[in-house]
C-alpha cells in the first residue's frame, strides 16, 4: 500500500511503526474472509481492510476521529484473526491500538460512553471496587426484569459470587517435597480473574508446585494493563505496564525468574508486547524487551520446560477445547494446551469454526453487546454439535461469555491439567 505520509509525521515513532505495516498491505482482503464482525455485517468498513483505510487516513491527514471512524473501529474485536490469514505478515494489532489512542487524543465521545468507559476502566483492574460491584448485583439480581436491555445483560456476564482462594496468600509458593528447583517463575494473577475464578491461579500454582517449579507472586502487581489499552486510555495503560516492568524486572535482577506465567491469554498477548509499546523508551527498552521475552502463557511454559506426570483416569471425557483468540491468534500458541490436554487420555473435541471470536474480547461484550451476542450464539450452536461432557479454554473472557451462554461446565485448562495430575476434580464438574 502505497503511504503519503510527510517527512515531519514520520517522526513520530507510532506513525514511522504504522507507516512501515501500512506498506506491507497489498490490498488483497483475504483478512476480510475470517473477520467475525466482516462476516456479520457485511461492510468493507467492518472488516480489517476497511480498518486499515480509516486508520491511515486519519494518519496520514493529521484528520480527527469522527462519528464514523469511531463506530468502525469500535466495533473490531481486537481478536487478530485477520493477523492469522494475512499472507503479507500485516500487525494489524498494532495499527488498531496506535488507531484507537488517536481517537482518544482527537475525538470526544459523548459524556454517556466517556462516563462508562471510566467507570470500567475504574472498577474491573480493582478488586476490591470490583468485589463490592458483584455484591450489589447480586443485590438487585431479583429486580432485573425492570431494568434496562443493556443493564439486563451485563447482569449475565457478572458472577453470582465471588470464588474464594483455596490457597493461602503468600508471596512465594515453594515447590514441595524437593531440595531441587526445575524453574523459578513469576505469575500474573490478573485483576478481575482473581476475583471470579481464584481456582485458575490457585490450579496454576499447583500443578508448577507439584512439578518443582517455585512461584512468585508479586503483590503489587495485578492488571497487566490491557484493558485500559484497548481502550485507548494511553496514559493509564503505561502506568500499569511500567509499574510491572519495574517490579519484575527487579525480581529477575534480584532472584532471578525463568519465565513470567500468564494463565489469561489476553493479558499474555500485552506483555508479550510491550517490547514493541517501548520500543523507543530510553529507560525501559531493555527492561520491556525482557519481561516479554519472559513472557510465557501456562501451557506454552508446561509444553516447553515440564515433564507432566499425569494419572489416567477410568472416566474418559470428552473435551470441546476453546482456543482463545488471543491465544490462536495474539500468541499463535495453539498446538501445545491441545497436546497437553490429549495426553490426559480423554477425547480433545474441536469446535467448528474455532478460529471465529465468541464475543468476548476484553470488554467488548460489554460495549458492543449486539455483535457479542450474535457471536455468542454463533459459537454456543458450534459447541453443541460436538456434545462435549464440558469445555476447556485459557482464557477467563471466554469463560464468562461461553458461561453465559450454555449449561454445559466450561473450565480452565489449569483445571483440568491440575485434575489429571493429581489435584482435585473442579467443582463445576462436581454435579
Ligand atoms: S481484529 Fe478481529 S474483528 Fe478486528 S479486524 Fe481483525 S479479524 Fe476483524
Ligand atoms: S490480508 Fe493482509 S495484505 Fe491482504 S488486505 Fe488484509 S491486511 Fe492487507
Amino acid at each position: 500500500m502505497q503511504t503519503n505520509f510527510t517527512s515531519e509525521q514520520l517522526l513520530n515513532k507510532d506513525n514511522k511503526s504504522s507507516e512501515k505495516i501500512f506498506r506491507k498491505c497489498v490490498h488483497c482482503g483475504f483478512c476480510n474472509a475470517t473477520c467475525p464482525t466482516y462476516q456479520l455485517l457485511g461492510d468493507e468498513l467492518d472488516g480489517p481492510r476497511g480498518r486499515i483505510y480509516l486508520i491511515k487516513d486519519m494518519l496520514e491527514n493529521n484528520k480527527p476521529a469522527n462519528d464514523k471512524i469511531v463506530k468502525h473501529l469500535d466495533r473490531c474485536l481486537s481478536c487478530y484473526s485477520c493477523m492469522s490469514t494475512c499472507p503479507s505478515g500485516v500487525n494489524y494489532m498494532h495499527l488498531i491500538d496506535h488507531g484507537r489512542n488517536y481517537i482518544e487524543e482527537t475525538y470526544r465521545r459523548p459524556f454517556y460512553q466517556r462516563f462508562f468507559r471510566n467507570f470500567l476502566s475504574y472498577s474491573l483492574p480493582n478488586p476490591k471496587v470490583f468485589k463490592f460491584l458483584v455484591f450489589l448485583t447480586n443485590l438487585v439480581r431479583p429486580l432485573t426484569t425492570f431494568l434496562p436491555g443493556f443493564i439486563k445483560e451485563l447482569f449475565t456476564l457478572m458472577p453470582k459470587k465471588i470464588g474464594k482462594s483455596s490457597l493461602k496468600v503468600e508471596k512465594i509458593y515453594k515447590a514441595k517435597k524437593t531440595k531441587k528447583r526445575v524453574a523459578r517463575v513469576a505469575l500474573l494473577t490478573g485483576c478481575v480473574q482473581s476475583v471470579i475464578a481464584p481456582e485458575i491461579n490457585d490450579t496454576t500454582i499447583k500443578i508448577l508446585n507439584r512439578h518443582k517449579v517455585e512461584v512468585v507472586v508479586i503483590p503489587e502487581i495485578g492488571c497487566c494493563g490491557s484493558l485500559d489499552h484497548h481502550m485507548g486510555h494511553k496514559v493509564k495503560a503505561h502506568e500499569y505496564f511500567k509499574k510491572n516492568i519495574e517490579l519484575w524486572y527487579k525480581e529477575y535482577l534480584d532472584k532471578g525468574l525463568d519465565a513470567i506465567i500468564s494463565n489469561t491469554s489476553g493479558c499474555g498477548t500485552t506483555l508479550k508486547d510491550y517490547a514493541f509499546i517501548f520500543r523507543d523508551d530510553k529507560a525501559l527498552k531493555k527492561k520491556a524487551k525482557k519481561i516479554s521475552e519472559l513472557t510465557k502463557d501456562i501451557t506454552e511454559f508446561l509444553h516447553e520446560n515440564i515433564k507432566l506426570k499425569f494419572k489416567k483416569k477410568k472416566t474418559k471425557y470428552k473435551i470441546a477445547y476453546h482456543s482463545a483468540c488471543s491465544m490462536q491468534h495474539g500468541q499463535k500458541v495453539h498446538s501445545q494446551p491441545i497436546e497437553i490436554l490429549k495426553k490426559t487420555g480423554n477425547e480433545i473435541l474441536n469446535i467448528p469454526d474455532s478460529h471465529l471470536c465468541c464475543g468476548s474480547a476484553g470488554t467488548y461484550n460489554i460495549l458492543q453487546q449486539k455483535i457479542a451476542k450474535k457471536l455468542l450464539i454463533n459459537k454456543v450452536e458450534n459447541i453443541k454439535k460436538i456434545n462435549p461432557d464440558f469445555i476447556a479454554t485459557g482464557n477467563i473472557g471466554c469463560m464468562t461469555q461461553i458461561g453465559s451462554g450454555t449449561n454445559i461446565p466450561i473450565i480452565h485448562t489449569t483445571e483440568v491439567i491440575d485434575w489429571f495430575t493429581g489435584g482435585n476434580k473442579p467443582n463445576k464438574l462436581k454435579l
